[in-house]
């Protein structure tokens, strides 16, 4: 036998990688493909860029095989993030309750009499919802998802149709539920699939073109949604397979080779614009009592009150996968004051993100009432839903989150006046921030902080007194103020750092005292942040 050091040195995993790719084309073609892997990816690499949004299974608070939530529960929940929508809240409360005891029910009865497992009868609680955008059918489902903690997988019908592999990408789906699921088939199997515009795989020529192979993606969907086996690792994708092999051949379990969707639960939705013009005519014809001149003005009511079957056939579904759907939710309309009330209460509100954001600079962000009523008048004529308030804070905040940073302004009072004139208000503001009108001053801070946050991951913030008099020693002694702060605030990255890792604080403001007596003002917070509880009375150097 050779000796080990006369072997060839062994190639890196890029080369490995060239190698392998190379076999694979000159033996099959363009068949199958391999792409490199970071060490220690995940094998199911996912379908993002198939359609897949991710939402990882980051909260995973209860097992579901433990479940034991009342439909109260969820709803109640829902309650802290969803604003309206309390039909829909409560019907997707009961089916995921449902779902969830009976995979309970499923599991104690394979360990009690696996042999009636197979015997069990159970009609899946598929659910439709039917809503415009922006109105919470996405966050909805989101929130039981990580309530409940199975994984949870989200993609658009359009999709599929695009793709011309329709069977290939829905299944997919399903790979990507394991991938969420860290690889527990078992878990994944009980996973929900969220598939957003349905409504665009109808069929129906009646209410207005749409795509022809919307059939094929139904009947992909449909076999999915009754139960087939899908292939845990996509054939095509050799490198999965691969990795499968590597792993057993370093002595790992067999994984499943396959994944049953029998338990998982399909939601799927869309806007279906015209399907309250098919309800309606249905009962002007059917109903004598249901006039030609009766005019039904709450499209929401009519479609909660009396949308069947037939409607969603005639929208253009084939009766067998709307006969798989038989939880129908219909999503309410959100006006102005919904829109206040979803930035006002909840828990996920877009109000906190922003105060967030401008925390980060240090400047703390107040929102009265009078502010929030004007951006939800602005945001309902969007007519996007909640998605209308993201706009509109967006264009608002712009210039604010532009100007404001960096600047001596530590509180922002965002009111009605303010939204209504929002370049005043900026403008007022950083005037009253006081006298820094010198914006070459105001730029050499600047460029000192960023470049300090840059090289040493502690952010600076400096009080409007501490501005003004650094120009003015700059001033007296001819020099810049980028200059005069390097030397100043030369051994603050020390400092600084210690604390950090002492406190975890990221961000420092910075007094006048700082500027007159630098390393007087540091020792001070060093020995504050030891003594966290007392204040400092910045005195020592004896850290
Ligand atoms: P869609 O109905 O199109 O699925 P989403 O659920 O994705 O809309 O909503 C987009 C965002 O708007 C959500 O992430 C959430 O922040 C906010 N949002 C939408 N509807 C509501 C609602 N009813 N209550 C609270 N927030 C909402």
């Amino acid at each position: 036998m050779p000796d080990k050091d006369d072997e060839p040195p062994f190639p890196d995993p890029e080369e490995i990688s060239k190698r392998l790719s190379d076999f694979l084309k000159s033996n099959f073609g363009d068949q199958v493909s391999f792409s490199s892997m970071p060490s220690g990816a995940n094998p199911f690499a996912p379908a993002e860029e198939k359609g897949c949004e991710d939402h990882d299974l980051r909260e995973k608070n209860t097992d579901v095989f433990d479940f034991d939530l009342l439909p109260r529960e969820i709803k109640d929940h829902l309650d802290r993030f969803v604003i309206r929508q309390d039909e829909a809240k409560k019907a997707l409360s009961i089916a995921v309750c449902d779902h969830y005891n009976h995979a309970k029910y499923l599991r104690r009865l394979a360990k009690t009499a696996p042999e009636e497992v197979a015997k069990v009868e159970f009609a899946k609680q598929n659910v439709i919802v039917v809503g415009p955008t922006g109105v919470g059918k996405t966050y909805l489902v989101k929130h039981i998802a990580e309530l409940i903690g199975v994984p949870f997988v989200k993609a658009d019908a359009t999709k599929f149709s695009e793709t011309g592999y329709v069977g290939a990408d829905v299944d997919d789906l399903v790979r990507e539920l394991v991938r969420k699921a860290d690889g527990d088939v078992e878990l994944a199997e009980y996973g929900i699939i969220y598939i957003d515009e349905i409504d665009k795989i109808a069929t129906a020529s009646n209410t207005g073109g749409r795509d022809v192979s919307g059939r094929g993606v139904q009947t992909t969907l449909l076999k999915l949604m009754e139960e087939t086996e899908v292939a845990v690792r996509n054939p095509q994708d050799m490198q999965s397979q691969m990795q499968a092999m590597f792993d057993m051949s370093r002595g790992g379990k067999p994984s499943r080779e396959t994944i049953n969707t029998r338990h998982i639960l399909f939601i799927v939705s869309g806007a279906f614009s015209g399907l309250e013009k098919i309800v309606e005519r249905r009962l002007r014809q059917g109903s004598i009592g249901f006039g030609a001149d009766t005019v039904v003005s709450d499209k929401t009511a009519i479609l909660q009150e009396s949308v069947t079957t037939q409607d969603f056939i005639e929208f253009g579904f084939e009766a067998e996968f709307i006969g798989r759907l038989p939880v129908r939710v219909v999503c309410d309309h959100l006006e102005a004051g919904d829109l206040f009330d979803i930035m006002k209460h909840s828990e996920g509100s877009l109000i906190r993100q922003y105060e967030r954001e401008f925390e980060a600079y240090g400047i703390q962000a107040q929102f009265a009432d009078s502010a929030l009523e004007k951006i939800s008048v602005e945001a309902a004529e969007e007519k996007t839903g909640a998605r209308g308030l993201m706009t509109v804070c967006e264009r608002l905040f712009r210039e604010f989150k532009f100007e404001l940073p960096g600047t001596p302004v530590t509180e922002l009072i965002i009111d009605g006046e303010l939204v209504g004139d929002p370049k005043a208000s900026l403008a007022a503001v950083l005037e009253k921030a006081g006298s820094v009108e010198d914006s070459r001053l105001m730029g050499e801070v600047s460029a000192f902080r960023r470049k300090f946050e840059e090289e040493h991951g502690c952010r600076l913030l400096f009080e409007s007194g501490a501005i003004n008099r650094l120009g003015e020693i700059a001033a007296e002694q001819g020099r810049s103020v980028l200059q005069l702060c390097e030397e100043l605030f030369r051994d603050y990255k020390f400092g600084l750092n210690l604390i950090r890792q002492n406190t975890g604080q990221q961000s420092f403001t910075l007094s006048t005292a700082a500027v007159e007596n630098p390393d007087k003002y540091l020792s001070g917070l060093v020995v504050s942040s030891y003594k966290e509880d007392e204040n400092s009375s910045g005195d020592s150097g004896d850290v």
